[in-house]
């Protein structure tokens, strides 16, 4: 590649094979221009343009506009000469003009986000020349019509600012059809077109003051800064927060050479996908428009053709159009433009193999003139995703840790979810059939705003089309349905990086937002009916359908096996019972972290027994309770270690404070005394003297087990006695006794002693006897910062970063929810530390805590039990801690899996 002499430090040239730039840039470039200037580089045909650096973004957003185009002028102009001595037309020029776009781009695609103008440099003479020399009058004026309409949206700010807001431009152009009684944009003549541009024009100079830019540098120099400021935009900052990106990156600005698909039949413009990005099946496809710009393909409002022959046979089969039919109006492109076709095809596998992934790339073509416009590692659902990176690795493109290292640990929920039960599929009704935009099950109620997508628990997002304006709502429905638009529409694209169910283009439904009904086949569902969604098919199911538990098979199998074969840090999980013990052990769960052992006394008919045990006043009457208690403990902990055979499970001693087994409504409370024959008033006296003003500081944890030292003994003896039991029967158990909540040595040697005296008591009258392990949760600070005192006397130690959160930070994990959202916004906070462990602060008293046992006893077995076990990042943190395991809820056992693997590869690269 041959690099241009002076590289401009905040502006980036690329065209005609040469670029400043390349595909490692992203940081500055933005995804975009990254790889817009690596495409060129390699050859591929890209409008020549340049890219302003995502630091300019920020030095705009710190120092204003005045001083950020002060400095990147001289860049910004001689760029622009760049592209008119390729392009061999002039900026503003009358008889021969260069028009451009102006786009963002970011270093992470953000679809639809942030605002993009086209057909800049048009005013009233340029269009005059730009008809001469395109031969195309109506191809001229139509273009400035579109631009003064974007351009007065996007930077005028004469958007709507919300749906029941109407767009000016919009308004303008439906009195105009009316009046000429049309329906369509194309059938505005040249003179209708010249008209709305005279009212477009008078429009901005009412709304804003002034009259439209006629000089094609203040129109650059507007859209530029237009472009900055939509990073700060709602939508833009939504995106962010929705997907953890910080809002220092900021955008890049790419300004390109315009290109047009939209100049007659010898034009065109499409999207297309190297692989299938809802599948991941290896095939090439996408769609197109005919005499169309960009924004046609995506918006749904024509319904797009399929670029290859394939793709249209199996598109023509699902939307129930016949062979001849389909020839005929929706022909393919490679049927229609076979030349351009192959050029595409080539393309395609040049950036496929460029990239080593699955691209998604835009397309012009401009009087018989293929241009590619961009090319973009593609969004994929789940279980593309591990297809693709599967695939990937059998034809030898990458290695199995680089396949490993493709996969987004947090994406894989999408494959743990539930589909479609397949013997309810059987019986359905299914009312009309769609593309099958995004796979999944959803079934919901359906709304059809996206600002209503919350009005009932499950929701279906009902749409004629989706627009980036819907992201919210959308992210919130369970599936989205649009009637309109192909599988690249702005629905198809978004949901299925989401990982959400989408069905879209489904022709036969009739939507009427006014009466909020769709009508499919003369019957009208209204909002708030129940209807299905199966994504993977299309078929859109009137009512309910039943779902079934997923399976670790085929690819995503072959994924968590190799993930496995790199992980050193095992993953263990959370489970109270012994159907989540065998959900997760399905999962690849090496154990147990956690069993908390209070979710099995708040069962119905053990809740009584423990009031009973709580209301006691004396020890015996507490010990009689207790004796109740026993065999219910100890056949759930038999369940549990059989599920878990052969693997360490780790059972906490209780830790709620009491008053929440205490009932506190009336009714509940004569009832306990009824069924104890004690009186009303000495439950209320129970009652009250087990508030706390603290709970989660107060009778707690450990505190409990040394207040009263039977439970610990209870429980003790569940635990040990289950374990005999089930070695009498010859299953291998490996139990491990916790205790929670110590913040002093003491504490920790008071339970210790009870236990290794229950258990020895229990050797001795069984004659048996069985090995486990005593240790301690580290949830406190303080157990931290004396961490090594108390690894003196504790087999092993699972942080307890829930309470260690808590209690490092001062926020009670009660009641953050009712500051944590204004923090958030105003970005005091970053993440919510109860999900995404703070490495800085609470990390600091892990990673202490752990040498600090280490130091004493080197072989120290080290965990973690909280939330943060199943979050990727927390879990590469456990990982460079030295942590022996990781546990986890049981439906993140497979993300664990895989971020532990990650971790081990990225330590050894
Ligand atoms: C913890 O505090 O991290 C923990 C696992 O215990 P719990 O959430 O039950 O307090
Ligand atoms: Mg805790």
């Amino acid at each position: 590649m041959e690099v241009l002499e002076e590289i401009p430090s905040r502006v980036y040239r690329f065209g005609d094979k040469v670029a400043d730039g390349n595909s490692k840039m992203k940081n500055l470039l933005g995804g975009k221009g990254a790889n817009l200037a690596e495409m060129c580089a390699i050859g591929i045909p890209v409008p020549p343009g340049f890219t302003i650096t995502t630091e300019v973004c920020t030095e705009y957003n710190e120092l204003g506009k005045e001083t950020v185009l002060k400095r990147i002028k001289k860049d910004v102009e001689k760029a622009v000469e760049n592209i008119e001595n390729i392009m061999g037309s002039t900026f503003g020029d009358i008889e021969n003009p260069l028009l451009i776009s102006v786009r963002s781009g970011a270093r992470v695609s953000m679809p639809g986000m942030m605002d993009t103008v086209l057909n800049l440099g048009l005013n009233d003479e340029v269009v005059k020349g730009l008809a001469i020399k395109t031969n195309n009058e109506r191809f001229a004026w139509d273009s400035y019509r579109r631009f003064i309409q974007m351009y007065g949206g996007v930077v005028l700010g004469m958007k709507p600012k919300s749906k029941d807001d109407i767009d000016p431009f919009e308004e303008i152009m439906e009195h105009l059809k009316e009046k000429r009684k049309i329906q369509l944009d194309t059938q505005f003549t040249i003179q209708d077109l010249k008209d709305l541009i005279y009212d477009f024009k008078d429009a901005v100079k009412k709304r804003t003051g002034h009259d439209f830019p006629t000089d094609p540098w203040q129109q650059l120099w507007g859209a530029i800064i237009a472009v900055f400021n939509s990073w700060n935009g709602g939508r833009a900052i939504y995106y962010r927060k929705m997907n953890g990106y910080p809002a220092n990156w900021g955008t890049a600005v790419n300004v390109q050479a315009m290109v047009y698909g939209n100049m007659g039949e010898n034009s065109g413009t499409g999207v297309c996908f190297t692989r299938d990005a809802g599948t991941g099946e290896n095939v090439f496809n996408g769609e197109y428009l005919i005499n169309a710009q960009g924004e046609d393909v995506v918006a749904g409002v024509r319904t797009p053709q399929q670029i290859t022959k394939l793709g249209s046979k199996r598109w023509a089969k699902l939307a129930k159009i016949d062979e001849i039919e389909r020839i005929e109006k929706y022909p393919s492109l490679e049927e229609l433009m076979p030349i351009i076709y192959t050029q595409l095809h080539e393309y395609q596998g040049i950036l496929e193999k460029h990239y080593l992934d699955m691209q998604d790339m835009e397309f012009t073509i401009q009087d018989g003139k293929l241009w590619i416009l961009q090319t973009r590692n593609g969004k994929r659902t789940g279980a593309a995703m591990v297809k693709i990176a599967i695939d990937l690795l059998k034809e030898g493109s990458i290695e199995e840790k680089e396949a490993l290292l493709r996969i987004e640990p947090n994406k894989l929920d999408e494959l743990l979810h539930p589909v479609f039960d397949p013997v309810a599929l059987k019986r359905v009704n299914i009312i009309a059939q769609g593309l099958p935009a995004s796979p999944g099950a959803a079934t919901g109620q359906i709304v059809f705003f996206a600002d209503e997508a919350s009005k009932f628990r499950n929701t279906i997002l009902t749409r004629i089309e989706t627009s980036p304006e819907d992201l919210e709502g959308m992210n919130l429905a369970k599936g989205i349905l649009t009637a309109r638009g192909g599988m690249t529409s702005h629905a198809a694209v978004v949901a299925r990086g989401m990982g959400k169910c989408c069905i879209s283009g489904a022709g036969a439904l009739i939507i009427d937002y006014k009466n909020r009904t769709m009508t499919v086949d003369g019957k009208e569902y209204h909002e708030g009916d129940w209807i299905s969604l199966n994504g993977s098919t299309g078929n859109i199911i009137e009512g309910k359908v039943a779902t079934s538990e997923p399976e670790l098979s085929g690819e995503f199998g072959e994924i968590m096996k190799l993930a496995d074969k790199y992980a050193t840090m095992k993953v263990r999980t959370n489970a109270d019972s012994p159907k989540d013990a065998k959900v997760a052990r399905n999962f690849g769960a090496k154990g147990i972290g956690l069993t908390r052992t209070e979710h099995m006394f708040f069962e119905v008919d053990r809740i009584k027994a423990m009031r009973e045990m709580i209301l006691a006043d004396t020890v015996k009457g507490r010990r009689n309770a207790l004796e109740d208690l026993l065999p219910m403990q100890r056949s759930d902990f038999e369940g549990i270690f059989e599920a878990m055979q052969g693997l360490p499970v780790t059972i906490r001693l209780l830790d709620p404070p009491l008053h929440e087994f205490v009932p506190h409504q009336l009714a509940t409370q004569k009832e306990l005394a009824e069924e104890m024959h004690i009186s009303l008033q000495a439950v209320k006296n129970k009652v009250s003297e087990l508030q706390e003003f603290n709970p989660m500081l107060g009778h707690r944890g450990c505190r409990l087990g040394n207040t009263y030292p039977e439970i610990t003994e209870m429980q003790t003896r569940a635990i040990i006695e289950a374990a005999l039991n089930l070695k009498e029967k010859g299953i291998e158990v490996k139990p491990e006794i916790m205790v929670p909540l110590v913040g002093t040595l003491n504490e920790f040697l008071e339970q210790e002693k009870i236990i290794r005296s229950t258990a020895n008591k229990i050797f001795e009258e069984r004659e048996d006897t069985i090995d486990y392990l005593v240790g301690t949760m580290i949830e406190i600070p303080r157990a931290a910062l004396l961490a090594d005192s108390i690894a003196k006397h504790a087999d092993f130690f699972s942080f307890g970063t829930n309470d260690l959160t808590q209690l490092t930070f001062g926020y009670s994990r009660d009641d953050i929810g009712k500051f944590l959202p204004i923090y958030l916004e105003k970005g005091i906070l970053t993440v919510d530390p109860f999900e995404v462990l703070d490495q800085e602060g609470v990390g600091q008293l892990v990673k202490m805590g752990t040498e600090k046992g280490r130091a004493v006893k080197p072989d120290l077995k080290v965990g973690i039990c909280g939330e943060h076990g199943g979050e990727p990042s927390s879990v590469e943190f456990c990982y460079t801690t030295g942590m022996n395991y990781v546990s986890c809820s049981p439906f993140r056992v497979p993300i664990a899996r895989l971020a532990s693997a990650q971790a081990a590869i990225k330590g050894t690269l």
